[in-house]
C-alpha cells in the first residue's frame, strides 16, 4: 500500500481535487508545474539556502534525558521550535513563495485562523518584497491581536472576513473568491496539508526536511536512522507529515498522531476528527471531517488554536483508515500539564499543539530501550497567557 498521494492527489480513498470550475484554472496550472519546478537544481538550492541561512536549518535532534528518565525510554525532540517565527509553518511559506515566483506571480493571498500561519505568510513576502493580503475572521482578529500586529509590522494588508461565523472557514471562502478573481499574478499559500491536490501533497514535501534530517541525526546519535516511534499532534496535519514523511513506508517505525480532544472527545467540544470524523469534502478535499446527520460541519474546539480544525489532511485520514498510524486524543487539561512538565524538566516551554504530542504517556506504554522521536512543532511564547490564566501563574 501506498501512503503517499497518486498522481490525483489520493491517499487511498482521500484527498483529490473538489473545487469550484472557477478554481480549476489555478489549481491545474500549479499541479501541473509544481513537481518539475521542485525538482530543478535552481529551485532545491535557492530553498535549501534559505532553509539554512534564514530558518536556520538544520534544527537539533536533541536527547532529552530528563523527559527520557522520567518515562523510562529514550526520548528524542525534533526542535522545530527552533526555527524563524517559532515554529515549522515557515518550511512550507518558503517553499511556496518560491513556487509562486518561479510561476511569475507577484501577489500572494493567505487565510489565517490564530494567525500563525498568516504570520509566517507576511514573513516570506516581506523577505521577498511581495504584495501580500492575509484573510482572517472578524472574530479571530480581534482575539489575535498581537499576530495581527506582527502581519501588519511585516507588511502584509490583513482584511477581515465578515459573513458566517466570522473565523477560518470564512476567511478562506474569502480567499478563494480573491484568487478565483486573480487567477494570472496571485498564488494562494495555504497553511498545512489540506485543500485541494496539489497542496497536500506540495506542503507535505516543503516539510519532509524535518523526517530527511532526522534521519541522519538519529543515524548520528544511535547508530540507525529508524526510530521506533515518530510522535507528532495533528491539526490539520503539515509538521506531522513533514515527520513522517520519510517513514511512511518503512513500516518498523511507529507512527503516532495526536488529535486535540478538547474538554473531552464526547464533550461535545473537541477537535479528534479520526474518532469523530467522517467522510466528507473540506476546503476541495475529500477526508475525515466532524460534521452534523446532515452533512454540516461541526465548530471544532480545542484549547490551542492550532489544533483547531474539523478535519484533518487527506494523508492523514488514510494512515487512520489504514491503521498504519495510531491516532490518540488528548484533552485540553492533558496537554497543559504536559507543557508544564515539559517545560520544568527541559527548560523548553512548547507551543499548546506540541504539549498535546507529550501527553501520549497514560494512554501508550513504550519498552526503556524504545527510540521515540517528538516533533516538538513550536514554541510556547505565543501561548504564554493561556499559560498563565491555566496555570494561575
Ligand atoms: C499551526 C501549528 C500546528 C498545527 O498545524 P499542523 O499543520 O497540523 O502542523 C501545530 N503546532 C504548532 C506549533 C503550530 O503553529
Amino acid at each position: 500500500m501506498s501512503y503517499h498521494a497518486n498522481e490525483k492527489g489520493y491517499y487511498g480513498e482521500f484527498g483529490g481535487a473538489f473545487i469550484p470550475e472557477m478554481l480549476y484554472p489555478n489549481c491545474e496550472e500549479l499541479r501541473q508545474n509544481y513537481i518539475p519546478i521542485m525538482e530543478t537544481e535552481e529551485f532545491q538550492e535557492e530553498f535549501r539556502q534559505l532553509l539554512k541561512d534564514y530558518v536556520g536549518r538544520p534544527t537539533p535532534l536533541y536527547f532529552a534525558e530528563r523527559l527520557s528518565e522520567k518515562h523510562q525510554t529514550k526520548i528524542y525532540l525534533k526542535r522545530e521550535d527552533l526555527c524563524h517565527t517559532g515554529a515549522h509553518k515557515v518550511n512550507n511559506t518558503i517553499g511556496q513563495i518560491l513556487m509562486a515566483k518561479k510561476l511569475g506571480k507577484n501577489r500572494i493571498i493567505a487565510e489565517t485562523g490564530a494567525g500563525q500561519h498568516g504570520v509566517a505568510t507576511a514573513t516570506v513576502c516581506a523577505l521577498m518584497g511581495i504584495e501580500c493580503v492575509v484573510y482572517m475572521g472578524e472574530i479571530d482578529i480581534a482575539r489575535q491581536a498581537p499576530n495581527v500586529a506582527r502581519m501588519k509590522m511585516l507588511g502584509a494588508e490583513v482584511r477581515a472576513a465578515k459573513s458566517g461565523s466570522r473565523t477560518l472557514k470564512d476567511a478562506t471562502n474569502e480567499a478563494i473568491r480573491d484568487w478565483i478573481n486573480n487567477p494570472v499574478n496571485t498564488h494562494y499559500i495555504i497553511g498545512s496539508v489540506v485543500g485541494p491536490h496539489p497542496y497536500p501533497d506540495m506542503v507535505a514535501r516543503f516539510q519532509s526536511v524535518i523526517s530527511e534530517e532526522i534521519k541522519w541525526q538519529l543515524q548520528e546519535k544511535e547508530g540507525r536512522s529508524n526510530p521506533d516511534y515518530v510522535v507528532a499532534c495533528v491539526g490539520g496535519g503539515s509538521n506531522a507529515a513533514g515527520a513522517y514523511y520519510h517513514y511512511l513506508d518503512t513500516p518498523e517505525v511507529g507512527i503516532i498522531a495526536v488529535e486535540a480532544a478538547g474538554k473531552g472527545i464526547y464533550s461535545g467540544e473537541s477537535a479528534a476528527t479520526s474518532a469523530l470524523g467522517k467522510i466528507g469534502i473540506i476546503h476541495g478535499s475529500k477526508t475525515l471531517l466532524m460534521q452534523t446527520q446532515d452533512g454540516q460541519i461541526t465548530e471544532p474546539y480545542s484549547i490551542s488554536a492550532g489544533l483547531d480544525y474539523p478535519g484533518v489532511g487527506p494523508m492523514h485520514a488514510h494512515l487512520y483508515k489504514s491503521s498504519r498510524g495510531e491516532f490518540i486524543s488528548i484533552t485540553d487539561d492533558e496537554a497543559m500539564t504536559a507543557g508544564l512538565e515539559m517545560s520544568q524538566l527541559e527548560g523548553i516551554i512548547p507551543a499548546i499543539e506540541t504539549s498535546h504530542a507529550f501527553a501520549i504517556f497514560d494512554h501508550k506504554k513504550f519498552k526503556k530501550d524504545d527510540v521515540v522521536v517528538f516533533n516538538l512543532s513550536g514554541r510556547g511564547d505565543k501561548d504564554l497567557q493561556t499559560y498563565i490564566d491555566y496555570f494561575k501563574l
